[in-house]
């Protein structure tokens, strides 16, 4: 176990002749948490004067890039490495585990030569003992983190010279939903970013048309809140350029075609555009009265007594409105009566493990298990990696060397990560998200719109509406109206 620097003296037999280390980082002032070498320095020599290590040299690695410099500190970091091998000091003290590795070949030459040596390493407050199992696991993790965040900072550095290179930035006019930010003094643009109100406008407009609603109810809602710019109200075709506008999802169009990606951020996720253009390129969608519609169940329930199985219409009487099969009018019922029964056998499925399952396609399901089956291959090679470098041969060397597990260990880890990630997703079309499995389904579903409300029931379920037995029969007999869901067999969707 790693232990505290006042009780090392409790456990190990002294003097301990300490090094220090310090080394900038290149990220040193973004992160803004370490100080310079020289605090670094100053902490170590805190550390070993309260707990009466003699310090006996100390090692400063400014991180300049200018090649003489670099070549000072190589070999300032070789005297280093001879003095430890040398057996010159007891302990290693540095600020910070990611200070000690410029990369996790560096880290596994400095840890290999402690260990050889019987040197102890000291960071972050804390002492290891690298002949000891625990604390080299301890260690390494650490030192595959600052790997990690290095890598992290490199990426990010690629990609901002990439953007710049390819994609140029925005030009033209202002896209409905952006702002743009110019340099006070030259005038330049420096960005467009998302109009702190419209933005929200956007988003979601395309989640409601995503959802099912309809271009007649979002365009009545959008005038109710306002022009769309000053003197101009909002008209349908604003709405058909939005929609069909992949700059929305941060992608930029060049005479028509998307040359890659923007500089600006995305208003809408692809996964909501994508669905988007599936809902408006349908044919039925064209004209706006079809998709004015007020009426739960109308046009797609279905009547069971027809072989065609023909749609419910609604049938107006004079004191109640009622579905009635469109093509021989042998079945009717009342609708808010079949509103209420298929609305709550609905919500009762959706909170159920059926729903869940059911969106869970055999693809998903065979990308989880192969997922799982990869993540518990890795995860038992590493194990039995780690059980190697833990055991002895007859010549005392471990039987996987350090330097061996810390590479497996760091190409390993993070794809178990992943593998774990994959096996527990499951792709859920974006109308439902957020519905499925949800506990407070009855308020989620009090909140949606009619065309809302319709498109979930459509994908989840198929009416049939049957004959009553006898007239006048007010209760909904079993088999009276049969309900098939997603997932079971006979279940067709659209
Ligand atoms: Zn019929």
């Amino acid at each position: 176990m790693p232990i505290a620097p006042e009780h090392l003296a409790l456990l190990y037999t002294g003097p301990f002749d300490a090094y220090l280390y310090g080394r900038n980082s290149r990220d040193m002032k973004k992160r803004g948490t370490a100080g310079s070498v020289g605090d670094q320095l100053t902490e170590g020599r805190d550390i070993c004067l309260e707990n009466g290590w003699p310090i006996k040299r100390e090692f400063a690695d400014i991180g300049r890039s200018a090649s003489r410099y670099a070549k000072r500190e190589r070999e300032e970091f070789e005297e280093m490495i001879a003095g430890i091998e040398a057996g010159d000091c007891r302990i290693l003290v540095a600020w910070e585990a990611s200070r000690y590795y410029r990369d996790l070949d560096v880290y596994v030459r400095l840890r290999s030569v402690c260990m050889a040596a019987g040197v102890l390493l000291c960071y972050n407050g804390t002492v290891y003992d690298l002949s000891k199992r625990a604390d080299r696991k301890a260690t390494a993790q650490d030192a595959i983190q600052a790997e990690d965040e290095a890598e992290g900072i490199r990426d990010r550095n690629l990609r901002t010279v990439r953007l710049n290179a390819k994609a140029g930035g925005p030009h033209g006019r202002v896209l409905w939903g952006y702002a743009r930010r110019y340099d006070p003094d030259t005038g330049d643009l420096v960005e467009q970013y998302a109009h702190p109100e419209r933005a929200k406008i956007v988003k979601r407009i395309f989640e409601r048309v995503a959802a099912g609603e309809t271009e007649y109810a979002i365009l009545h809602d959008l005038r109710a809140g306002g022009e769309r710019l000053p003197g101009i109200r909002w008209e349908q075709h604003h709405l058909r350029e939005m929609l069909r506008n992949p700059a929305y999802k941060a992608r930029r169009v060049f005479q028509g075609s998307d040359i890659g990606k923007a500089t600006w951020p995305a208003l809408v996720e692809d996964e909501t555009y994508d669905a988007v253009q599936m809902i408006i390129s349908r044919p039925e969608r064209r004209t706006m009265r079809s998709s004015a519609v007020v009426h739960l169940l109308s046009g797609w329930g279905r009547c069971g007594e027809c072989e065609t199985m023909p749609p419910l219409r609604v049938l107006n009487n004079r004191n109640y409105l009622a579905y009635q099969c469109s093509e021989r009018f042998d079945t009717v019922m009342r609708e808010d009566k079949l509103d209420a029964y298929v609305v709550e056998a609905v919500l009762d499925w959706l909170g159920s493990k059926a729903a869940a399952a059911a969106f869970s396609s055999t693809d998903d399901q065979e990308r989880t298990a192969a997922a799982r089956l990869r993540g518990s291959q890795m995860q038992a090679q590493l194990d039995e990696a780690r059980a190697q470098a833990a055991t002895f041969g007859p010549d005392g060397q471990p039987r996987l060397s350090i330097q061996s597990l810390a590479a497996l260990e760091a190409s390993l880890t993070p794809l178990i990560a992943a593998a774990r990630q994959e096996a527990e997703s499951v792709t859920v079309p974006p109308l439902l998200r957020g519905i499925i499995g949800q506990p407070d389904i009855d308020a989620i579903w009090e909140d949606m719109s009619i065309a809302q409300r319709r498109a979930v029931l459509r994908a989840v379920v198929n009416i049939r509406l049957m004959k009553a037995r006898a007239r006048g029969i007010r209760t909904i007999e079993p088999g009276r109206v049969q309900l098939t869901f997603a997932g079971e067999p006979g279940f067709t969707s659209g």
